[in-house]
This record gives C-alpha cells, structure tokens and sequence, in this order.
C-alpha cells in the first residue's frame, strides 16, 4: 500500500518524527517504554517541546504538566482549536498508541506554517499527562483534571507503583508548569490507532469516531458451601464454582444478545479455597460491561442482575453484586463527526462510523468541549503491546484527514 500523493501534510516527515519518537524508551522487540513522568517520558516531552519551538509555537505547560504548543491565529480573542492525545506509554508499550496524535497533530501545524495557511482561531498541539495510568493510576489524568473529573490536588499527591509522588516528579522532569489547568478550547481533535480489528477486517481506511461506549464494571462475589470432594454427594453440593461459571456464561451470552456494538467480559476469576478436592465455597469475579447507548447499557445491567440472582437461587448459593466503577456513553460532537466523514470522503478515504471501545483523553474532554476523534487501523488490532504497528499510508491519511478538519474548524484568517 503506497502513500497517496497530493495530501496536504507531508507524509515521510510525520513518519521520521513517528520513528525519532519511538528511539526513546526503545524495547527489545520494537515497541517503547516511557511510563508517565520517567526519564523516558521527560526525554519524548524534551523532544516534542524542541520540535514545537522550532515551528514556532509558544509552549504553555500547566499544573499537571499538560504541554500546549500554540500556533496563533488572527484573532488572539479567540479559544484554541485544539489537537493531542499523549507521549506516555505502558511498560511494553508500542510505538504509535497516543505518539501517533500528538505527532500527526505536530505535522498538521508543521504543514500549516508550509503553507503559510492562517487560521482565525489559534491551532494548539497538547500532550496529556498520565493516559496510560499504568505508572500512577488512575488513567487519563491530565484531561481530567483540565475537564474538572479529578482535582488538582489529589492528582499531585498520587503515588507510583514505585513509590514516588506525581507533584515531586513534575517538578524533577521541569513539567510542574504554572499554567491554569482549567485550559480554555474552542474544540479538540484526537487522531489515534483503532486498538481494535475492525477497521482491517473490512479493509476500511479511516474511522469516523461517532463516541466512545459508556461502561459499568461490578464485582461479584459467588458463596457457596465449602465440603469434601469425595464425601458429598452431587445433589447435596452448594458449589460456588458452578454458579460462577453459569454466569459468566450468562454475561457472554448478554454480550452477544444485545443488539448495536455491545461488550461484556469476565476478566478476573478468583476461587476459594482453591484447593482440588474441596467443592469451592466462594467465587469472587470481575465483570465488564460497554455499550454506547444509556437505555440499552440500562437494560444489560438488569438483566445482568435478574441472570445473577436466577443462577444463584437455582444452585443455592448466595451471589452479590458490588458496583466497582461506571461512565455514561460519550457521544461526540455531531458536527465535528460530520467534518471528519466529510474529510474522508473528500481524498475518496474508504470509512466507517466506528465506536470507540477503550477510554481516550478525547473522551474526559468531550464532557466540557466539542470534540471528535479519527482512528486509523493498526495491524492485527493490537496496542499495549510492543508489535503494535501501522501502515505508513494509514498514518498519512489519518494526518490528512485531521489537518481537513483542523481547518474547517479553526477557520481561515480573513484577508488583510
Ligand atoms: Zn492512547
């Protein structure tokens, strides 16, 4: 698959930038590792900083260490159009999860300063804080906090897994910026790999992100009688194990049932006293499950109880269900969802609407700001993983949809 030609960004120097980037925190098997705030990640914000300066941005950090590279527009008025994502990575981390926003948001402005292009809202790129949250958790920090989900403080006093403090490691990296975190923007654009097969399979180029699924995680814990495997008899067991079992079964089955893009997972599985000729007597498990739409994720927590309690009666066990974590289905802003199919169509991109199924800085921002993302596909749908690649076609096209949209939503600087 060539590079389409007559894109208007350039596409070999947002693959250089893409192949510099990944130099630092470099792993064995060709992915990356610069964890949130590590010698690595201040080594790839130092890099990205020194490429904005030489395009002539003004860089703002702010309190949580987000960067703001600023290209002014002709009204000095006016909030930021702003494009990002994030430079931190997981442990084995790939090249392009989060790298491929921020850079091809850098080749977008890069392309405007070759075109002499001015635009009425000034253009920035940012760099989010913390996505990842594999280093200090939770995930997504920076936008968080820009968009009021975490305060300030809190967020400067989380400690990593190994053992130092978020604010210590600001001001050791030179990231404990002055800048207000409550960043002003007139909307934001984040470019990123699918994570997911879809867009491969059916061979689509780029995916026009029309939201991301809400989610509710739970806790179950399954209990049951401990006894003897050999002396009890089948009819007499309360086996917390079986109930479990059914279901997770029950949960997969809701998976598949529900109609539009649903997703429902038992990741975690613990049995008690694990032991391999005692009848388990208790069963704790996680349970995952997404949709974009509220009345139908509404609707699968339901029946997910209703299932839970029928399982439990039936095998005379006692099931309860803990709420762990939830957020509501982000849809995006419909009329920057219309620029980006438009963009596609426009260079003859082959496209599908497309839901995201992880979380992204985009989706915190949404909350406050009109927002919309692009996903370009990635080989086989891995990410968070150190042989996560993309095709170099794929990221030009990504990069050239995003500078369309960047136009159209900065707008052109009137004529002097
Ligand atoms: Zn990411």
């Amino acid at each position: 698959m060539s590079v389409p030609s007559n894109l208007p960004i350039n596409p070999e120097r947002l693959w250089a930038s893409l192949a510099a980037m990944a130099e630092i925190g470099a792993t064995a098997k060709g992915g990356s590792c610069r964890l949130a705030l590590s010698d690595e990640d201040k080594a790839g914000r130092d890099l990205f900083v020194s490429w904005c300066v030489e395009a002539g941005c003004e860089v703002a950090i702010d309190r949580v260490g987000n960067i703001f590279a600023r290209r002014p527009g002709s009204d000095p008025t006016l909030p930021p159009v702003v494009m990002g994502s994030h430079l931190d990575t997981q442990p084995t981390g790939g090249r392009f999860d989060g790298v491929y926003g921020v850079l091809a948001g850098l080749e977008v402005l890069r392309s405007l300063n070759d075109r002499s292009v001015a635009t009425r809202h000034p253009v920035e790129v940012a760099v989010w804080t913390n996505e990842e949250g594999s280093r200090f958790s939770p995930p997504m920090m920076g936008s968080g906090v820009v968009t009021g989900v975490f305060a300030l403080d809190e967020i400067l006093d989380k400690i990593a897994q190994d053992g130092a403090r978020l604010g210590d490691e600001l001001i050791r990296t030179g990231y404990a910026g002055d800048a207000p975190t409550d960043h002003p923007m007139h909307a934001y654009l984040e470019a990123h790999i699918e994570q997911g097969p879809v867009l491969e399979v059916e061979e689509k180029e780029i995916g026009v992100v029309v939201g991301a699924q809400g989610q509710r995680w739970y806790e179950v814990t399954v209990t049951g009688v401990e006894a003897h495997a050999g002396p009890t008899p089948m009819r007499l067991r309360r086996d917390a194990l079986v109930a479990a079992a059914r279901m997770v079964t029950a949960v997969q089955e809701l998976g598949l049932d529900t109609p539009g893009d649903a997703c429902a997972t038992v990741g975690i599985l613990d049995v008690h006293p694990h032991s391999r000729n005692v009848i388990p007597g208790r069963v704790f498990f996680t349970v995952d499950l997404r949709h974009p739409d509220s009345a139908t994720l509404a609707a699968m927590d339901r029946r997910f109880r209703d299932a839970v309690a029928a399982i439990a009666d039936a095998a005379g066990v006692r099931a309860e269900i803990a709420d762990f974590w939830r957020f509501p289905p982000t849809p995006f802003n419909p009329t920057l969802v219309d620029r980006v199919r438009d963009a596609a169509r426009g260079f003859g991109f082959s496209h599908r609407d497309i839901v995201s199924g992880a979380g992204h800085d985009a989706v915190y921002v949404a909350g406050k700001v009109p927002t919309a993302m692009i996903f370009i596909p990635c080989e086989d749908g891995i990410s968070h993983n150190e042989v996560e690649n993309i095709a170099p076609a794929d990221g030009a096209r990504g990069a050239a949809v995003l500078f369309e949209v960047l136009v159209a939503t900065a707008g052109f600087a009137p004529r002097p």
